[in-house]
């Protein structure tokens, strides 16, 4: 038997290979680049280009390629192979220092939102050495950034890089202040939950709004639904398990920690969570967990469906990202501590994310509005579409007493001092047992709810570390310059309490009566991709990521257009795709079995004019009005998307999508999915819910 430990990162160059194939010289350099973000000099990634390669040649590979992460929201590769010319007409293997650190691509098929001047096509790709080079399909994959020529991010693994030195600066002042001499740097952590769909390949082909668009564009809700919940956590089949098997294996072999699957609560939904890792080492694992995802669910004949909402009715798929922070020193700045100083410092910590989450609920849900997340945010299933913070009643207890300056607890009837006094220890599981909050502290880490299952991690996690960073900066500039260090941190944490309070809610986000209360504290509620995105470029927000060097003001701005393209895009496949299904496939099939039904009315009275015919007739009736309804459905969004063609700019674009396009197939839907519940099943054109979800 194959032991997991012996084939587990066996494709991965990392640390132990880069430790027995490097000379010591030059793998200390590497890994002091790999620690502090240094540059390499050309003889050591000589060195490393090589020994990279003798391994990658020895496992079969025959091919590298700069793997990056464009806009697109998906991964990125370009094959150039190992070979060069020698003498005699033969072929050495060859990969330089060079090819290792910088590639040039051709920039202009990627969405760069005006960045890339046309008369400069190039862009360039540069090495994050602090994320292995694995090999996957024989081919050496170098995780990379992306850049225009003149330097701007054209990815999102470049700011989400930049947040992460940002956080680690402003971080680094305030542990300093807490007498943290040993600690060089401070890492975020991410561990991200993923939830999918598998649904049976043949019946996925013979969809085309899956096919097109990753979702069912029609569908009648089938008479069970996941009402009955048996499976959540339920026995998974034989089929899947096999499918799990092979997956966590392929997973393996590329060094991802998956640690745990199961089934989540839709039929036919699971999940799959690794073990978390420095985040862009998470992030980059979660792209390779979407994409062998997808690749072994084909040799299973599956398909795997990574789309927010590919059912209506059903519950959609989203995201967990767990975050935290930690020191160099393995120290988890979000566990609450033993000490009292320890326990200083957590709270100062935990002020920062509440401040941050607070000041930019807009960028958090920024960050994760979509095409496809639009239709599960809010939807009673998934947090609501306003961002809010859950902490447990412990904790808010705490906060409040040291805000209101009241005792805490039964015993020491003494107010909370901070920095004398030592928090109460929580017992972990009282602390996560609300799953309706969109940001939720479970423990030691925060877990932000809301993205979506397609969503690269990135945007979240480029908008969490900077916000915070803007915090802990705030923070460090106050407390750096305090006469009495313990008096004005008191003051501080308790005047950050009473600022952004209102960010924290720890009953259900799924209430209705939740709306109306965030509404009278003043939290923003962005329903939607066109309402949240103009936040995006609000002065406040340009200036916090410029200021943390995180964006420039041109890449926010043609990252707004970016997204808001891709919504539209998006929504325009498919409204095009409804048409085209109905016109082609579902009018068709429709007036053919009127036609049944009409010919059996006129077949019954020819044999006896008074045989009873009210099932027929009744059918019939019902029938052609739905048809002429759903006619007029296809008729009206076609007028709609005609109308788009008139419309240049970007954000009136988004809202017309939104008000009029996708107002418009809804109302398609309703009469062609209620034709599914009255149209004889042998004539329906495509399988149903019930043969998608109950079928494997
Ligand atoms: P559950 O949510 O099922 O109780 P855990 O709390 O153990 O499970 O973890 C859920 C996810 O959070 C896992 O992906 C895990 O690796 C991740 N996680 C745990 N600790 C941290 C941390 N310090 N930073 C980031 N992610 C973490
Ligand atoms: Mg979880």
């Amino acid at each position: 038997m194959k032991l997991v430990s012996d084939y587990f990162g066996c494709m991965v160059f990392n640390d132990e290979v880069m430790k027995n194939r490097l000379d010591p010289e030059v793998y200390n350099t590497l890994k002091r680049t790999m620690e502090h973000g240094r540059s390499l000099n050309l003889s050591v990634a000589n060195a490393v280009a090589s020994a990279m390669k003798d391994w990658a040649v020895e496992l079969g590979a025959t091919h590298y390629t700069h793997w990056f992460q464009p806009m697109t929201g998906i991964t990125a590769e370009k094959h150039d192979s190992f070979i060069s010319p020698d003498e005699g007409g033969k072929v050495i293997m060859e990969f330089s220092g060079k090819e290792l650190v910088r590639g040039e691509t051709d920039a202009s098929s990627f969405p760069s939102g005006g960045l890339r001047a046309t008369f400069e096509a190039r862009g360039y790709t540069a090495w994050d050495a602090t994320s292995y080079a694995f090999i996957k399909d024989g081919v050496l994959c170098i995780p990379t950034a992306f850049c225009s020529y003149g330097g701007e991010a054209l990815d999102k693994k470049t700011p989400l890089l930049r947040s992460m030195e940002a956080i680690n600066r402003q971080a680094m002042r305030v542990l300093k202040l807490f007498g943290n001499e040993e600690v060089t740097s401070v890492k975020t952590t991410v561990g991200a939950e993923q939830e999918y769909f598998l649904v049976d390949k043949q019946t996925f082909k013979q969809r085309k709004d899956l096919v097109y668009t990753g979702r069912t564009l029609f569908g009648a809700k089938p008479p069970k639904g996941q009402e009955v919940e048996g499976h959540y956590y339920g026995v998974i089949k034989p089929r899947v398990q096999a499918y799990m098997k092979d997956l966590d294996e392929e997973l393996w072999k590329l060094g991802v920690l998956a640690k745990t699957e199961h089934n989540e609560a839709a039929p036919s939904q699971h999940e799959l969570a690794p073990i978390f890792a420095s985040t862009n080492i998470a992030a980059d694992h979660n792209q390779l967990t979407m994409e062998i995802m997808q690749k072994v669910a084909k040799k299973h004949d599956f398909v795997c469906l990574l789309h927010e909402k590919p059912f209506e009715g059903v519950n959609g798929s989203g995201k967990h990202n767990n975050w935290s922070m930690s020191t160099n020193t393995g120290v988890n700045l979000l566990e609450p501590g033993d000490t009292p100083s320890e326990n200083a410092q957590f709270l100062l910590f935990l002020c920062s994310i509440i401040k941050a989450v607070d000041e930019y609920q807009d960028l958090l849900r920024v960050s994760v509005a979509s095409a496809g997340n639009d239709h599960r945010l809010g939807a009673h299933e998934a947090p609501p579409a306003v961002v809010s913070m859950f902490l447990g009643s412990e904790l808010t207890e705490v906060l409040e007493c040291i805000e209101k300056d009241l005792p805490y607890g039964a015993k020491e009837k003494e107010l909370m001092r901070i920095g004398v006094h030592t928090l109460p220890k929580f017992p972990k599981d009282t602390t996560d047992r609300n799953r309706t909050s969109p940001f939720a502290f479970t423990g030691n880490k925060f877990e932000f709810r809301m993205l979506g299952s397609a969503a690269s991690i990135s945007d979240c996690n480029t908008v969490l570390n900077t916000a915070v960073a803007e915090a802990l900066k705030q923070f460090a500039d106050e407390l750096e310059t305090a006469e009495n260090f313990e008096t004005a941190l008191h003051e501080l944490i308790k005047r950050t309490i009473t600022a952004h309070k209102r960010i924290i809610f720890n009953g259900n986000g799924y209430d209705d009566a939740w709306l109306k209360e965030a509404e009278a504290r003043e939290l923003l509620n962005l329903r939607s991709t066109p309402d949240a995105m103009p936040s995006f470029i609000k002065e406040k927000n340009i200036r916090l990521f410029t200021e943390h060097k995180v964006f420039t003001e041109r890449e926010m701005h043609s990252r707004y257009e970016i997204l808001l393209e891709s919504y539209c895009k998006l929504t325009n496949i498919e409204a095009l795709t409804m048409v085209e299904m109905a016109k082609k496939e579902i009018l068709p099939a429709v007036s053919e079995y009127s036609q049944v039904l009409a010919d059996t009315i006129l077949a019954k009275k020819s044999v006896c004019k008074t045989l009873d015919c009210t099932y027929e007739t009744e059918a019939l009736n019902e029938i052609s009005s739905l048809t002429a309804k759903a006619y007029a459905g296809v008729k009206a969004l076609e007028t709609a998307l005609e109308e788009t063609k008139k419309i240049d700019d970007i954000t009136a674009l988004s809202v017309w999508y939104k008000d009029e396009v996708l107002v418009k197939m809804a109302t398609l839907r309703a009469a062609a999915d209620a034709l599914e519940g009255l149209v004889s099943a042998d004539y329906w054109p495509m399988p149903t819910y019930g043969d998608l979800l109950f079928e494997i």
